[in-house]
Formats: structure tokens, sequence, C-alpha cells
């Protein structure tokens, strides 16, 4: 029989993405609220398991463990079986399971409630603190996110960053610069996707460069930093052209003057770093560890 059907208890889907659906569950034994994903195989059990790709995050999360970054803690594959009605059995299909830490809400979700924007500097601060930390550890296990904004920053109870969705991330490797083609990326948000133009430009004349891809993170983050400093927006439209001008405009538009008062002054400093459009001039996770403490 199913291991998922025997061990666990459905709540509710949490919601869909690119490699498959989320669904928050209670274990029958433990009693405890678990998230798991569940990815579709298409081709079966064997071949898929030569699939890196796919199986990107699983020996990602298992490979870390940090405060900041979501707990992983078993995941197993299932094939065939008839209690689960998303497998289609015509096909030899079965199901890759990660069970992993249940995290309650999401960097995005507060930004959209404003409640990032009711935080006072020092708050915001140790929030930005606690993804850099996250970075850092990755960064030095050679792990490149790829996939870094606000709805893939998860939240606890107490208010601590837990950066998870890691289907994107992806190990550098010491001897070649890691040039990423786009296709890799179909399910990026639109803003944050900056990242790779801004990598890709400058992709020339620093090849074999190991600190190159983890700099693309380094971008992500720039515009989250700015994000959450930046006051409420009122719309889904102001949001995304007020991000453009960050990214693109001319350096008087970068910053709107709500953002220069409500803000405080080293931030700007930093997200401008953070967005350096030559990746080698941007900060290290390390080097943004130290000017962030304050
Ligand atoms: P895509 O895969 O296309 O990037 P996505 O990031 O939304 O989309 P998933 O990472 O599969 O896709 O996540 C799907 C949903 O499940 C998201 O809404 C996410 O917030 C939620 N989710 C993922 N992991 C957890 C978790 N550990 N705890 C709570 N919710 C989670
Ligand atoms: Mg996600
Ligand atoms: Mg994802």
């Amino acid at each position: 029989s199913s291991r998922y059907h025997t061990d666990f208890v459905e709540l509710g889907i949490l919601g869909r993405g690119g490699g498959g659906e989320v669904v928050k569950v209670k274990n029958r034994l433990d009693r405890r609220i678990y998230a798991i994903k569940k990815i579709l195989l298409e081709n079966g059990k064997d071949k898929f398991l030569q699939n890196k790709k796919l199986l990107r995050e699983v020996t990602t999360i298992s490979s870390v463990m940090h405060k900041n970054i979501v707990r992983y803690y078993q995941a197993w594959v299932e094939g065939n079986y008839k209690t689960d009605a998303s497998v289609d059995h015509t096909k030899k299909q079965s199901i890759l399971y990660i069970q992993m830490e249940y995290c309650n809400t999401t960097l995005r979700k507060l930004l959209d409630e404003n409640a990032i924007s009711e935080m006072n500097q020092s708050e915001v601060w140790r929030l930005v603190r606690q993804i850099v930390e996250a970075l850092v550890y990755i960064h030095s296990r050679r792990i490149i996110h790829r996939d870094l904004k606000p709805g893939n920053i998860f939240i606890d109870s107490d208010l601590n960053i837990i950066l998870g969705d890691f289907g994107l991330a992806t190990r550098r490797h010491e001897k070649s610069n890691n040039k990423i083609t786009e296709t890799e990326y179909p399910e990026m948000d639109a803003i944050y996707n900056a990242v790779e133009e801004g990598m890709m430009s400058s992709t020339k004349g620093i090849k074999g460069d190991t600190s190159y891809g983890v700099k693309a993170d380094i971008y992500s983050l720039g515009i989250m930093i700015f994000e959450m400093f930046c006051p409420a927006f009122a719309t889904y439209m102001e949001r995304s052209e007020t991000l453009n001008r960050l990214r693109s405009g001319t350096p008087d538009e970068r910053f709107p003057a709500a953002f220069t008062t409500s803000a405080p002054p080293n931030a700007k400093e930093i997200i401008i770093w953070c967005l350096e459009r030559d990746p080698t001039k941007r900060p290290s996770a390390e080097e943004l560890l130290k000017v962030s403490r304050q």
C-alpha cells in the first residue's frame, strides 16, 4: 500500500508549481503538520531517478541544515497507486514525495498585507540579515538558489526567515563558470528574472570566475531589500513599475522619493551595490552580513 496514505492525512493543497503540487499534511504517528511536495514522474521510477534536474530539490535541501532554511525530513518515490487520483495508470507514472517543514506564510504575503511596511527599521534589518545568513550558508557550500523572490522566502510564527523552494538550485562547480541557459528558467518571476539579464550581459571576459553564479542571488536579494524598505504599493502595477525603474531607470529615478524618506540611508547604498550590472562588483553574501550587522 501507499506509504504516503498510510502515514499522512491530507489537510489541503498549499499550491501548485511548475514541478507539481504541495500539500499540507498531518503525520498520523507524530501528529505534526508538514508540507509534502508531490512531483509527478512521467516515465516511471527508473528513468526518473536519472533525471538530475527533477531531483535537484531533494539533493539540495537534504544536504543543508540551517535555522533559516526550510527543514527537510525525507523523500521517497511511489509508483502506480490506485489510491492517488492524480496518477494515470495507463502511463507508467509515479510520484516523488518530498516531506519538509510546513511554513505558515511568505514574505510575499507579508509585503502584500503591508505587514513589512508597518515594521520598524530594525525589525526589517533583522529579516534582511536572516536572509543574508541563509545565503552565506548555501553559497559557502557552492549552492546557488536561482529563484530568490519574496514568494520563496517563508516566515515562521516567530517572524523568522525560512528560505525555501530549492527547485532551481544548482551546485556550482569549481572549474566552470556555470553559464546558465535561459531554458532552465521557465518559472521565474518576471521582475526577479532581471537577475539573468544582468548575468548574461557580462558573461564574456569572466570565464572561469567561480564566484560568478552566486551573484545572481545577490541581485535578487537587492530587489528584495528594496521591496522590504519600500512604502506599500497601492497596486500591482505600481509595484512592477517601481521595480522596473529601480532596475533600469536613470540614477535620479531609481529610488522614489517615498523610499528615500522611509528607508535607512545605508539601505540605498546596499541595494545599489547588489544591483551592480557587473556581477563581479556585487558584494558577496559574507560582505553583506558585515554591513547589515548594525
Ligand atoms: P514554481 O514551481 O512554478 O516556481 P511555486 O514556487 O509556487 O511555483 P512550489 O515551490 O511547488 O511552486 O510551491 C507551490 C506552493 O506551495 C507555493 O504557493 C508555496 O508557497 C507552497 N509551499 C511550498 N513549500 C512550502 C512549505 N514548506 N510550507 C508551506 N507552503 C509551501
Ligand atoms: Mg515557490
Ligand atoms: Mg518553485
